[in-house]
């Protein structure tokens, strides 16, 4: 199908997409009244769900006082979005720098640890993700999503760990942190520190798999930085705002960044927005210094608006405690079960509410069911589950060989429940 709206990913002539007509808290509808738990949260973003009243309200009430004013002006409505993020973020981080989306957020932060540095390189992981413009696309480990525009420039790639898949060996969760460290320690030193502005790194990989990692590594990665001046950059992106069951993924260790970056969880989408913590020392750099960074958009009123109300629900609804004992209590134990009766689960894994089921044909040799498609294709076996979820009315997230559950953080016990039988049937179903 071909029309006037370009979609990313596939080509023009594959694209089919379901045509939603609306949705209500963890729910949504095409026109034919097929309805879905939304699993996928419209790429791991809307944690208050569809339609959230008080995000409806603070909007409308937004626009009919000021739509829009330059970020070149002072207004309380930014100020107050600021003030809130700041508030749940930790350390230092008491200064934001908006933007209009997570890329955008990747590329100041990268730019911004430059200048302050006045180092030229940045490492980021393999099998991470961090956006889809050209700067934050060579930053994402991925080779098989760069096209030949962004071929990798800009970043050095180092490997993170990876338990499930090891590609050092190792013979535990602990030991395969303390040899990513070690392979991270000798790529700094193979480059330079003293050439390298920052490391990126995403505290729980979110796109690319799900990957938490073993207790110690983000602290080893936060003092292999100190050590040499290295900035550390946390990508919270997708993690943020109690995705992993605290305010940021980062908490769950207590590691804090020298810069943060936001987006998608900050105000639950809906207005496109992101932005960038800095710490003191960071901020402080650029007290007598431009950095010429402006964007149009950057803390746009609307966004703004829905920052304080999205926030003030999250904290006023305790829903990031609640995504921790959800996942704890309700997602784990569950998916624990479902990888008892089905084979071609390969391995579970998650914090909070956010969550991957790895498929393989083969639990000894843990050869991946599909293979990898293209970035936002499936291959037809991962195609074929991903169809048998939307006959059970359960939406998860399929990437590569995995489903990933990033539910709304306002999602029912019950609800979750129900998701992840749906699930269920549908593994039996193509296992049948
Ligand atoms: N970083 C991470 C960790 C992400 O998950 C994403 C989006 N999935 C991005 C950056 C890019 O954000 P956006 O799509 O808003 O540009």
């Amino acid at each position: 199908m071909t029309g006037p709206v370009f979609y990313p990913w596939s080509a023009q002539e594959e694209i089919d997409p379901v045509r939603v007509a609306g949705g209500a808290g963890s729910w949504f509808w095409d026109e034919q009244g097929n309805r879905w738990l939304d699993l996928h949260a419209q790429m791991g973003n809307l944690h208050l769900g569809h339609q959230h009243p008080a995000l409806v309200a603070a909007l409308r009430e937004q626009a009919g006082r000021m739509c829009t004013i330059a970020p070149s002006f002072a207004v309380d409505v930014r100020d107050e979005a600021a003030r809130a993020i700041v508030e749940v973020a930790p350390g230092d981080l008491e200064t934001v720098l908006f933007t209009t989306g997570g890329a955008e957020a990747v590329e100041h932060a990268v730019r911004m640890a430059r200048v302050v540095t006045g180092r030229p390189k940045v490492l980021a992981a393999y099998r991470s993700y961090h956006g889809a413009t050209a700067g934050a696309l060579a930053l994402t480990g991925d080779p098989r999503r760069w096209p030949v525009d962004t071929a990798s420039g800009g970043a050095v790639h180092f490997t993170g760990p990876y338990p499930y898949r090891s590609e050092f060996h190792a013979e535990n969760a602990a030991q395969e942190g303390e040899r990513a460290l070690e392979h991270l320690r000798r790529l700094v030193g193979y480059e330079g520190p003293d050439t390298i502005a920052a490391i990126l790194v995403e505290p729980v990989v979110g796109s690319n798999g799900v990957l938490v990692p073993p207790d110690g590594y983000l602290a080893g990665v936060r003092r292999l930085c100190d050590e040499h001046g290295i900035l550390l950059i946390a990508d919270e992106v997708m993690t943020g705002f109690g995705r992993c069951g605290r305010w940021f993924a980062g908490d769950l260790w207590d590691v804090v960044p020298d810069l943060m970056t936001f987006a998608k969880g900050v105000n639950s989408g809906y207005v496109p927005v992101g932005g960038v913590l800095l710490s003191r020392a960071v901020a402080a750099h650029f007290a007598h210094r431009r950095y010429p960074g402006g964007l149009t958009y950057s803390g746009h009123p609307l966004a703004c608006a829905s920052i304080v109300a999205a926030l003030r629900v999250l904290r006023e609804e305790n829903l990031v405690d609640r995504a921790a004992a959800l996942g704890r209590d309700v997602v784990g134990p569950a998916l624990a079960e479902l990888a008892e009766r089905h084979p071609v689960v390969g391995d579970v894994r998650g914090v909070g509410l956010a969550w991957a089921v790895e498929l393989v044909r083969d639990r000894a040799t843990r050869e991946p069911l599909a293979p990898y498609a293209a970035p936002g294709t499936l291959a037809p076996e991962m195609a074929a589950v991903l169809a048998a979820c939307k006959r059970q009315g359960v939406w998860p997230l399929a990437a590569g060989n995995r489903l990933h559950l990033f539910p709304p953080l306002t999602i029912t016990a019950e609800e979750l429940t129900a998701g992840i039988a749906g699930i269920d049937r549908a593994l039996t179903e193509v296992s049948e």
